[in-house]
């Protein structure tokens, strides 16, 4: 299993340079033969291989007008045109049907407006890190990493991007065991719902802490009394201003949760996805609406916060993706689902589905992280009766540590 780990480069002044020179050449190189066979198809000649452009790449730097690409290391131009042909590959299987996954598009030309700039350095590239901790890439430079967290073991490759706010990463691929998994995922979607606060791509379902329902009941109960009063009379005043004073403790014990889960989640992750607004219409009544759409993007808001204080990757997904009814394993749409339905069976592939879990996967992959659907499945013969909303779960876990 490959998984890749992101660490933030703060290149020195003159790296900078030279990598924006390796992102400029990569995309000279990636356009040129992108150019090369859309010429050749649009007059009829055979697909250009790979080698045709590796030979056509070589003449190019040899060529006065072209000889600024040996200023940069000659894998990373290679590594340019494999990008380019694993994107032709991608474009034909989605055509004929054979492509797992999403559909794309043909290849298209990056210019230097494009939201991230990348190049990549494979291990015959000689990029490593250094007895210093810095990572040497070749015609770069060393440059300083934030080893926020540990390398399972050496890297088979290493991109390095700069992202839209400007900051350089290192996305390091790593082979790991099986059962490394769990331990080492480094990104997370979460999937903010009814019967649970969150539900993490993971696996982990976490409840709102006892301190917080305790005062969410109150803070019901009040309203309810109040209701109950008649208008204009003392008793209704009284009643009202208890409603105020459970509001303000339901407010107090939510900003000590949302202090709570956000830095861990970002402790522990390199990216979390979230979706923007979770749970559909349906659900959304009352009580159960206010209370529970304050609270979502409060945690939203501090997550956020804490991911960019904490130069983490932080997404947010719009609600019009399909997240509850597509399915993570084999990418079916199963079609609506009722909420009372918290496990079902893919008809595509015949995975049983953790309902919360399942669109936490999604919520993940709609943001373009690579997370593992294994969290998503049951087993059948573990079958749990299905619960109202309002009910519990034997794999709740408070999040308060
Ligand atoms: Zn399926």
């Amino acid at each position: 299993m490959q998984l890749r780990y992101y660490y933030r480069l703060y290149p020195a002044p003159g790296q900078r340079a030279a990598l924006a020179r390796a992102f400029g050449c990569a995309r000279t190189v990636f356009n040129d033969a992108l150019r090369a066979r859309e010429e050749a198809r649009v007059a009829g000649l055979p697909y250009l291989t790979d080698a045709e452009l590796s030979a056509r790449l070589t003449a190019a730097k040899a060529s006065a007008e072209r000889a600024w690409l040996g200023e940069v290391s000659a894998m990373v131009l290679q590594r340019a045109l494999a990008d380019l042909s694993a994107a032709y590959r991608n474009f034909f299987a989605s055509l004929t049907g054979t492509r797992k996954g999403p559909k794309v598009g043909p290849p298209r030309f990056r210019t230097r407006k494009d939201s991230k700039q990348a190049i990549r350095f494979t291990a015959n590239a000689r990029f490593r890190v250094t007895a210093g901790g810095k990572l040497r890439l070749p015609k770069i430079g060393d440059v300083p990493v934030r080893w926020s967290r540990q390398l399972p073991s050496v890297p088979s490759s290493v991109t390095v991007v700069k992202d839209p706010a400007g900051r350089y990463l290192a996305s390091f691929v790593v082979q790991v065991g099986p059962n490394a998994l769990a331990e080492t995922e480094p990104v997370i979607g979460i999937d903010l719902g009814l019967t649970h606060f969150a539900v993490l791509s993971d696996g982990r379902k976490i409840a709102s802490p006892r301190f917080l329902r305790r005062a969410e009941e109150k803070l019901r109960r009040r309203q309810h009394d109040l209701s109950r009063k008649q208008d204009g009379s003392k008793n209704r005043d009284k009643a009202r201003i208890k409603v105020a004073r459970a509001h303000a403790l339901v407010a107090d014990a939510r900003r000590e949760f949302h202090h709570q889960l956000p830095p861990t989640l970002i402790r522990e992750n390199q990216a979390v996805a979230v979706e923007d607004q979770a749970v559909s219409g349906l659900a959304r009544t009352g009580l159960a609406k206010s209370v529970h759409d304050a609270g979502w993007s409060a945690f939203v808001h501090m997550l956020e916060y804490k991911a960019r204080r904490y130069g983490r990757g932080f997404y947010r997904i719009g609600r019009f993706e399909p997240t509850s009814r597509v399915c993570s394993a084999c990418r079916a749409d199963d079609g609506p689902k009722p909420l009372h339905v918290r496990i079902w069976q893919c008809q595509g592939c015949g995975a049983w589905l953790d309902r919360d879990i399942n669109a936490a996967v999604n919520v993940a992959r709609a943001a373009g992280l690579a997370v593992t659907a294994c969290g998503a499945q049951v087993r059948p013969g573990v079958l749990p009766a299905q619960r109202g909303e309002a009910g519990t779960h034997p794999t709740s876990r408070p999040a308060a540590a």
